[in-house]
């Protein structure tokens, strides 16, 4: 028996390397004619790295102990940036004291309780930080300056009060401007970012893979009414994210696909493919496929 167009294509796509997860699925990509992208994860790598660690006057703590308390905060976590923050502490051969009451806030960042101190470790935007004065006007200087340099900039407070800056920098996707390209000819729309990270780190990167269509600074439920906003003017939208804030945007969607390697054991259930071989372009490649199967079902 020859096998229907739909259930061949779902076989094709898993030979790039993508997991359609049923037929409704497969056919629905073909319709698909607006892309969104998370950043973290999904247009970069995903594997940050911690490029500079700016401990501020008069907080008590030096670099290697900046480090050694927001690693400690941070071991829980499976956000991308948790990451790079325990290995940066490791290499330099740090102990990583335990915490207790670990909380994690999408889009937000993490607090724990690290040698009987509350410490916090998140978006300076959004980490509440009680302090005034000097040392909070020096962390906003500082967060500026990592931010204009392409990083993502992580402060940390210990007692509510800022102890420093993190600067961590990931790479882009070798495949994520082509994929961008080949995603806006072939749906007729410039795809749009979506992303949590700070506006400048943002901009700077959707220059680079030609996004013009940027929303930064969102949190999880912000993702969902960008992708809400887009259906209502009646598009098909097909958001590309890793899950670890996304997974509402995922769902939301007429079509989720999740990054496989970093994406959230949420984002592999929520979404309705999966990208398994770790590379980008084969996303307008499943699309294609869909479209050439969709018009031999008759
Ligand atoms: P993206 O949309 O680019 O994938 P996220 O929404 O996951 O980014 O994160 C948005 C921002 O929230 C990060 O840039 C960071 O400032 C902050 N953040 C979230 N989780 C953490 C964490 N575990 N540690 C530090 N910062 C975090
Ligand atoms: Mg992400």
């Amino acid at each position: 028996a020859t096998m229907p167009p739909l259930l061949s294509a779902i076989a094709n796509a898993g030979r790039h390397g993508v997991l359609v997860k049923s037929a409704v699925v497969m056919e629905r990509l073909g319709q698909v004619d607006a892309v969104a992208f998370d950043k973290t994860g999904t247009l970069t790598e995903g594997t940050p790295r911690v490029t500079d660690v700016r401990p501020l006057t008069g907080s008590g703590v030096d670099a290697d102990g900046l480090l050694r308390l927001a690693a400690a905060a941070e071991r829980p976590s499976e956000h991308p940036l948790a990451r790079a923050i325990v290995d940066a502490a490791r290499e330099r051969g740090t102990a990583l004291p335990a915490a207790d009451g670990f909380t994690a806030t999408p889009g937000v960042g993490v607090t724990a309780t690290v040698d009987g101190r509350t410490v916090a470790v998140g978006a300076p935007a959004r980490l509440p930080s009680a302090a005034t004065g000097a040392r909070a006007a020096q962390a906003a200087v500082v967060a500026a300056e990592l931010e204009e340099g392409g990083r993502t900039a992580v402060l940390v407070t210990v007692d509510g009060g800022p102890a420093g800056l993190l600067g961590i920098a990931d790479r882009l996707r070798p495949d994520a401007a082509r994929t961008v390209g080949v995603l806006a000819s072939l749906t007729g729309t410039v795809p749009a970012l979506l992303t949590g990270d700070n506006p400048r780190a943002a901009a700077r990167l959707a220059a680079e893979v030609g996004i013009d269509e940027v929303r930064a600074g969102l949190l999880p439920e912000d993702k969902v009414r960008a992708v809400r906003e887009l259906e209502a003017a009646g598009r098909k939208v097909m958001v590309v994210g890793d899950g670890v804030n996304d997974a509402p945007a995922l769902a939301a969607a007429h079509t989720g696909v999740a990054m496989g390697r970093a994406g959230s054991d949420l984002a592999l259930e929520t979404a309705d493919a999966i990208v398994v071989r770790d590379e980008l372009a084969t996303v307008p490649a499943v699309l294609s496929l869909s479209r050439r199967a969709r018009a031999l079902v008759v």
